[in-house]
């Protein structure tokens, strides 16, 4: 099948969020964490293709290369269409990088043949989630009811937020011009609203502002921008799109795939988010636990006896018939001296949790539960995980997934990878308890 919608994230936790939405269509969504390395020949692509990539803070021209070479691998499987798919608080440097990807993304696809109802000289950006309480109003975003410079955006370590004016900012980020599309425009008609994207394309404009307090206001813009070949926003905006897809009768009910029931094995939970959730979830984790502190790893060069502890808690725990929590999560006081104490903390402590997710796999763990979009991506690479088939969602933004593994070729593992403030108190036991699809009770 040829991708319908061909999307691409700035961060791992992100694409992931986007991916539980997308599948609530019913239809198949594949995440890939970097750009796969598979030809269309030997691909037979899913409807929804979702590339992560890591590329919210690196200098522009990287993210560019990478988001373009990203791409590149959706259009030769036959994406017409793209979402750029950032954050919901906007987050960017002051010199990008949503302006620049989005511009590079245009300037790609103007030079691929069109249909004459297609449009690559501008885009639409909605970052607006209202459920999650992210709006969008007269051009300014929200975060519930804070303007988003007042938000706890603004003092965000690596993209402070400090203006919530978004065509303001993106206006830093690209030397075209920018138009917004406010509340009052986007209630019309869809030929309206329409007509006045068409008439700021031809007056020069290349990225609209769209204004959005409910979902209805993004179905609105999502209905009257099919003729654009990129969207850019949040996941909400595009959670909209397969309904559109449907109604076009590009997908059709033989397109609803059923989820894949859990494989069979031992459970493991990995946190290594120290967020204020995680800390919560760790402390109501109800079974067997094995907590590591990073200054007993920087004396264990080898990880010989983190290993073995780990293996003997691993092996107890199996016996009892239940799942293992391995944590470092700590409170901030207890994070601040292992950072002055250790060079590199964080990285150390990540190679550690990923050594072990690699050793439980190859004894015969199948259901893994990372919590940390950083641990994530140590977790994934260190399971050689590359492709995962997206399940339903745990809590909203948070998926099941089914992957292949470098460890275990041919025994795929169900695998759900949450960012630190996802979820409540109890997701990891309520991650376990569901990690079979819901029954449809109307089937
Ligand atoms: P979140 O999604 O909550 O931000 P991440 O996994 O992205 O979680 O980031 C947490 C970071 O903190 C990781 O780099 C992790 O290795 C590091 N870390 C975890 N536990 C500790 C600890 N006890 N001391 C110092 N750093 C830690």
């Amino acid at each position: 099948m040829s991708i319908l919608l061909g999307c691409i994230a700035d961060d791992f936790t992100g694409a992931t969020d986007l991916a539980g939405l997308l599948r609530r269509s019913g239809v198949s969504v594949r995440l890939h964490l970097g750009v796969p390395d598979i030809g269309p020949d030997d691909y037979d692509a899913a409807p929804f293709e979702i590339i992560a990539l890591k590329c919210r803070t690196t200098p522009a021209q990287e993210a560019v290369d990478e988001v373009l070479a990203a791409w590149r691998w959706l259009s030769a499987n036959g994406a017409r269409r793209a979402y750029w798919k950032y954050c919901s608080t906007f987050d960017s440097t002051a010199d990008g990088n949503i302006g620049p990807v989005a511009d590079a993304l245009m300037n790609a696809m103007s030079t691929e043949s069109a249909a004459t109802h297609e449009r690559a000289d501008i885009t639409v950006h909605c970052p607006s989630f209202p459920e999650n309480g992210r709006r969008v109003f007269m051009g300014n975003l929200f975060v519930f009811d804070q303007p988003l410079h007042e938000s706890p955006m603004k003092d965000h370590p690596l993209t402070p937020m400090r203006d919530s004016d978004l065509a303001r900012l993106l206006r830093a980020q690209t030397p075209h011009p920018v138009g917004k599309l406010t509340t009052p425009d986007i209630v019309k008609e869809r030929e309206d609203v329409r007509a006045r994207i068409d008439e700021l394309a031809d007056d020069g404009v290349r990225h609209i502002i769209g204004d959005a307090t409910e979902d209805m206001h993004l179905v609105s813009i999502a209905r009257a921008t099919e003729h654009l070949r990129l969207l850019c926003g949040g996941s909400a905006f595009a959670s909209h799109l397969p309904a559109l897809f449907r109604v076009r009768g590009f997908l059709s009910s033989d397109d609803q795939v059923a989820l894949a029931a859990a494989p069979e094995g031992d459970a493991l939970v990995i946190s290594g988010s120290c967020s204020a959730m995680s800390q919560r979830q760790v402390a109501a984790w109800p079974a067997p636990s094995l907590a590591l502190d990073p200054m007993e790893l920087a004396r264990d060069d080898d990880l010989a006896a983190t290993r073995a502890r780990f293996t003997e808690a691993r092996e107890r725990a199996s016996a009892e018939g239940q799942p293992l929590l391995v944590y470092t999560t700590a409170n901030p006081e207890s994070v601040r001296q292992a950072q002055q104490e250790i060079d590199d903390a964080g990285a150390l402590v990540e190679r550690a949790l990923a050594t072990l997710a690699a050793e439980a796999v190859a004894q015969g763990v199948r259901r893994v539960v990372v919590a940390g979009g950083e641990t994530s991506g140590a977790v994934s690479k260190a399971l050689g995980v590359v492709q995962l088939d997206v399940g339903h969602e745990i809590v909203p933004g948070v998926p099941w997934c089914r992957a292949e593994t470098a460890i275990v070729p041919g025994e795929p593992i169900a695998i759900t990878l949450k960012s630190g403030n996802f979820g409540g108190e109890h997701f990891f036991a309520e991650a376990l308890d569901n990690i079979n699809p819901p029954v449809d009770e109307d089937a």
